[in-house]
């Protein structure tokens, strides 16, 4: 298997993911959003679809540009510019290693970068923080990343749309949270790390 296969069955295998759940993000985007988070992930993955198909990639910099690319011009709410910068941050880190570890922290970086929301604001970042911390201990498991989702429930929105329902967005699973387990998921059955 040549270097950026695997990376690529985990990002076909994402699209995949999000098109199949593409209701449900909407479902929990409505409960404390404006209901179209399942929307613009199925158009974001879509579009990065379209871009990778048939392409060849012999680095994975140019892999995680184009995906990042694809999500920051396609996708129209503001999960596109954060898993966009998420992709080109990981682009960057990319070019000097090959690290799952590196490579997710930069993603994180990129998202915290751009959004500026802390863990605890009920954003995906409740996901990416102790999925990040969990791969660098070599120790990330399925669990981890459901415990990290579901920990977003009880937390009250400070970022993001949801934030305008304050105390309402209590009680709720976050769906860029969501979406963001979706992408570990299918990170874990890839076979990356
Ligand atoms: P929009 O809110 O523009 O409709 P989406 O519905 O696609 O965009 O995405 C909403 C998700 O984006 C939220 O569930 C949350 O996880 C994430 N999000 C929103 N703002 C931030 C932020 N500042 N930092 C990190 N994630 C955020
Ligand atoms: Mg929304
Ligand atoms: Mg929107």
């Amino acid at each position: 298997m040549d270097k950026t296969e695997k990376w690529i069955n985990w990002i076909t295998h994402f699209t995949e993911v999000i098109i199949e759940h593409k209701d449900d993000l909407n479902g929990l985007d409505s409960a404390i959003g404006d209901g179209d988070h399942g929307s613009n992930m199925d158009r974001g993955v879509k579009a990065v679809k379209e871009k990778i198909d048939g392409a060849d990639y012999d680095e994975l910099t140019d892999l995680f540009k184009d995906i990042g690319m694809r999500l920051v011009s396609k996708v129209g709410g503001a999960s596109g510019p954060l898993y966009g910068s998420a992709f080109i941050s990981m682009a960057k880190a990319a070019k000097e290693s090959q690290e799952p570890a590196v490579l997710l922290e930069a993603g994180l970086e990129g998202v915290v970068k751009r959004g500026k929301a802390d863990p605890g604001e009920k954003t995906m970042v409740d996901v990416w923080h102790p999925v990040v911390n969990s791969v660098k201990e070599g120790s990330l498991t399925q669990s981890v990343i459901d415990d990290a989702l579901e920990s977003t429930k009880e937390m009250k929105a400070t970022k993001g749309r949801a934030s305008y329902l304050g105390e309402r967005s209590i009680g709720h699973i976050d769906p860029g949270a969501q979406s963001s387990a979706y992408l570990f998921t299918t990170l874990l059955e890839a076979g990356v790390l």
